[in-house]
């Protein structure tokens, strides 16, 4: 079965995601739970965390099919001691509202280490950033997103996020989502079959294929190795349309979440009913 979807937008609280993602003919979506450039966010009323659990139910979307995202300003592998901290206490606060919708995975960019501390630090940093997280909570999965590479952003190459699962006590609470856009600018070729083939390879042999918990399916506005993260609507940059021809076929993509976040949101259900077009 594929879940396809969109991160779909919350404009007047949680609960009217399930509802617009089931106006594009969404099978699965991702929401922030909490504004993604602020610092604090208001808490979720339970009355709201109801709202949103019943329209879950009553649209058909399961848990294992939402794969909300945390904000942009966490940086779980920051060099600054004071900005770790806070990081990690907003990261608590994600993985409480997940909880508190009754979700089960929480999707964030791994982190950056903003030329101030080396690379392998900053791994090791965002693990245990984890696994103080998972320490405290119980119930939702670290779902690590890999990263186009731009700027200091670590998680671009999959034997990063190898050492940052390495690192990770509680591997059954830890898993990955492949961003198509970032794999494509960090230098994975999946615009051609080869290339899909061996980024797959690669994955199953570095990080293993039962870790992956959902995906982002984006084309890109820049170039196999651009290390630029700018994401364009299906088959309309860099990449084409037989990645996603690719996607639909495998069964490697099936009972996750596939996560549209791509820039034009009038044509998500067109997007979305092109995907399930390719199946064959
Ligand atoms: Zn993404
Ligand atoms: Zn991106």
């Amino acid at each position: 079965m594929k879940y396809v979807g969109a991160h779909v937008a919350v404009a007047g609280g949680v609960s009217s995601a399930p509802l617009n993602a089931k106006a594009i003919g969404a099978k699965a979506f991702a929401l922030f739970t909490r504004n993604p450039s602020r610092w604090t966010s208001k808490p979720i009323s339970e009355k709201e965390a109801e709202a949103f659990k019943i329209n879950c139910r009553e649209n058909g979307y399961l848990p294992e099919c939402i794969l909300p995202h945390d904000s942009y300003l966490i940086n779980l592998g920051s060099p600054d001691e004071a900005k770790l901290k806070q990081s990690r206490e907003a990261f608590l606060d994600e993985f409480m509202r997940c909880s508190q919708l009754g979700l089960t995975m929480l999707n964030f960019h791994p982190g950056s280490h903003l030329n101030q501390i080396d690379p392998e630090a900053c791994l090791d940093r965002i693990a245990e950033s984890i696994n103080i997280t998972l320490d405290a909570t119980s119930g939702v999965k670290a779902v690590i997103e890999n990263t186009a590479g731009q700027g200091s952003n670590l998680g671009f190459s999959f034997d990063q996020i190898a050492r940052i699962i390495a690192g990770v006590n509680d591997k059954s609470r830890v898993g990955v989502c492949i961003d198509t856009c970032h794999t494509f600018a960090a230098g994975y070729d999946i615009a051609v079959d080869e290339g899909y083939e061996a980024m797959w390879e690669e994955f199953d042999r570095t990080i293993g294929q039962s870790y992956l918990s959902g995906m982002h399916i984006n084309d890109s506005k820049k170039g196999v190795g651009s290390h630029v993260d700018r994401h364009e609507s299906l088959g309309k940059g860099a990449i084409g349309a037989r990645l996603f021809e690719l996607i639909m076929n495998d069964p490697r993509t099936d009972n996750i979440p596939l996560i549209l976040e791509t820039p034009d949101d009038t044509i998500w259900a067109d997007e979305i009913a092109w995907m399930y077009s390719l199946q064959k």
